[in-house]
């Protein structure tokens, strides 16, 4: 069997999603995620130009020998544009191989350690009231478990709350001549850290002790301000602090854990195992956060997620609304294969988004299922996605009260 071809689609039903197609010579196909938000173009090129012409006339079944002929043959390793080409390559070529076994992916990973896979969804408010609100309307759909996001008094647009997508930008009138810029979000960490434990207390003493409550710190805290506020929300009992510090130091973390014993959990911007070792090899997290679309797929992803097993560390696959049903089917299969499954984050899709991807996988009473198609169970509708072409997007920008930069 070989690819005879390898085609990038590129659509944006709501938001940009970049889809990578292969089809062998006895007309099976297979589908990856290739979405890497507010650069979606780099990783297009980066496939078409450099990848696609690596691929035709090779056997499919290699999915090994192909991940790593992509990754070492390079020479320039690593790097999310890299990282998630190369994991949309290595999904596509899964699907294929589990549609030929005609079974679906979870089999070929090992069968089913579960009979389902219990997610966490998204409750934001401008203010706590709002917030509780979210967190009402998320428990009626059913969540198990909800992370939790305000604004901060005194600020405008906070991470989580305002909504920062490229229809948002253009409502806001970000769009200069031809040019869509990304929105711009506020930051103050001293009123962000008075604020938290008040929120936290509130949801707790309106949903009890049981609810499990999740917080994304979305990496803007030094060292010290996030030990001083994972011990500080030590009583609320969270199921996990996301992303506490800039992702490029492991070290931060020991401060946090020297502190603290709230759980913590990150790596939704890591690419591959090195981004983890320290983290891992000292114990210093809980939960890695991979997605399959940046990790550089099935193959990699499996091999961190058996080796943090070792730390007793658990899964929670970054899902937000910008890994595309291929990048979430994927997810499903390997969340419902592998032992050490904590948690899959799980915002959902537009309408118009299922209709281009139609997928296999459901979403009942808070819990996800891949499905029993064979492969990841994921069909897409070329004439809709061709009827919604990419749009030009950026994520937000951060500063802080004197308009310097900040991490977002
Ligand atoms: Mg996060």
């Amino acid at each position: 069997m070989r690819i005879v071809s390898a085609d990038v689609v590129v659509t944006s039903p709501g938001r940009n999603f970049v889809t990578l197609k292969l089809t062998t010579d006895e007309g099976v196909t297979g589908l990856g995620d290739a979405t890497l938000n507010g650069r979606e173009l780099a990783v297009v090129s980066y496939l078409r130009d450099h990848v696609v012409p690596l691929l035709i006339g090779t056997d499919p079944q290699r999915i090994e020998h192909t991940w790593q002929a992509l990754y070492r043959g390079a020479y320039w390793r690593r790097g999310p544009v890299t990282m998630a080409a190369i994991a949309a390559v290595d999904v596509a070529l899964w699907d294929i191989k589990a549609k030929i076994a005609g079974l679906p992916l979870y089999q070929l990973l090992g069968g089913a350690s579960r009979d389902r896979v219990r997610t966490y969804g998204h409750a934001n408010g401008r203010d706590i009231p709002e917030l509780l609100d979210s967190v009402r309307a998320r428990l009626a759909e059913g969540y198990p478990a909800v992370r939790v996001q305000t604004g901060v008094p005194g600020l405008q647009r906070v991470y989580g709350v305002h909504d920062g997508t490229a229809i948002a930008a253009e409502a806001d009138g970000q769009r200069i001549d031809q040019r869509v810029l990304p929105v711009e979000e506020d930051w103050d960490t001293a009123g962000y850290l008075r604020h938290v434990p008040e929120v936290l207390a509130a949801v707790r003493s309106e949903f009890g002790p049981e609810l499990p409550l999740l917080h994304d710190a979305h990496h803007r805290l030094s060292p010290q301000e996030a030990a001083r506020l994972a011990r500080t929300v030590e009583p609320f009992d969270l199921f996990w602090l996301e992303d506490l510090t800039p992702a490029e130091n492991q070290t931060a973390l020991r401060l946090v854990r020297q502190h603290s014993t709230t759980p913590l959990a990150i790596g939704e911007v890591f690419n591959t195992v090195h981004d983890y070792r320290t983290l891992i090899d000292e114990g210093l997290i809980d939960y890695v956060r991979s997605a399959v679309t940046h990790f550089g797929g099935v193959s990699p992803l499996r091999k961190l997620f058996d080796y943090a097993a070792q730390q007793q560390i658990r899964t929670g696959i970054h899902g937000p609304e910008d890994i595309s049903p291929v990048g979430m089917a994927a997810a499903i299969h390997l969340d419902l294969a592998i032992h050490n499954f904590g948690i899959q984050e799980y915002s959902g899709h537009t309408p118009l988004t299922e209709r281009v991807f139609r997928h296999a996988y459901t979403f009942t009473d808070g819990y996800l299922h891949p499905g029993e198609q064979p492969g990841i169970g994921v069909e897409l509708d070329e004439e809709l996605a061709a009827a919604h072409p990419y749009v030009p997007a950026y994520l937000p920008v951060n500063r802080l009260l004197d308009g310097s930069v900040h991490d977002w």
